[in-house]
């Protein structure tokens, strides 16, 4: 089996190599870590789901982020939670409206998926990027407002017209996150917060659920981006 032989590549590799440059050593090495991209750039999907906020992303869905995400998100390589978190600053700092705080909302995964996982990788990244903003003076808070039903059939293989079709009406907001926020009186905003964006038809669908209830969505802020946007200068 070809997962079986990666799973042994990747644990006699894991153990004690840099997951980029394959150098002995840390996970990642200095020189890859200070290799990761600190800015953002806009990004539109082609097509572009109707009435899309603004999308940003730090990178390209290449390798070596392509290849951190997925060891972080299916191989529970948890360490990689803070530098793939940090390259989601500059995509949400980028979204952000000035005065009022903002809501980071990550993107969630199916039940099934996170429980077969263990973990919901794209909460842990948004966490570590809420204290770097806050850090730097942004007033941010981490708020799980979303949850997928279980129903939706995996992504993978599908159209964009089909993604679209099949997450329609999937994601709820919590009504419980929905109360606290009310409680507060405060103005909020809420920038959706994912791994990567493809077609933009999840982003999209979990701004429709945010502005139903009446939450007003500035950006959807990624740490990567599928090749077939097109960048905005
Ligand atoms: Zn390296």
């Amino acid at each position: 089996m070809l997962t079986g032989w990666l799973d042994d590549w990747l644990d006699l590799t894991l153990g004690g190599a840099c997951v980029s440059c394959g150098a002995p050593g840390r996970l990642l090495c200095p020189a890859c870590r200070g290799a990761l991209p600190v800015d953002a750039r806009r990004v539109v999907p082609e097509p572009c789901p109707a009435g899309l906020v603004p999308a940003f992303a730090a990178a390209e869905y290449a390798d070596p982020v392509r290849r951190m995400i997925l060891l972080h998100k299916e191989r529970r390589v948890f360490a990689l939670a803070q530098p793939l978190g940090l390259t989601l600053v500059a995509p949400v700092r980028a979204g952000l409206v000035s005065g009022g705080r903002t809501l980071l909302v990550p993107v969630p995964s199916r039940p099934a998926v996170v429980r077969a996982r263990g973990h919901d990788p794209v909460l842990r990244m948004v966490r570590v990027a809420a204290v770097a903003l806050r850090a730097g003076g942004a007033d941010v808070v981490v708020c799980r407002l979303l949850r997928q039903r279980d129903v939706v059939a995996d992504q993978a293989g599908l159209t964009a017209q089909e993604r679209a079709v099949n997450l329609a009406g999937r994601m709820v907001v919590r009504a419980g996150g929905l109360r606290r926020i009310a409680r507060t009186g405060r103005p909020v905003t809420a920038v959706v917060c994912d791994d990567v964006i493809t077609t933009g038809s999840t982003a999209r669908e979990a701004q429709r659920a945010l502005e139903d209830v009446g939450l007003p969505v500035a950006a959807i802020g990624c740490v990567a981006a599928t090749r077939k946007r097109v960048p905005l200068a």
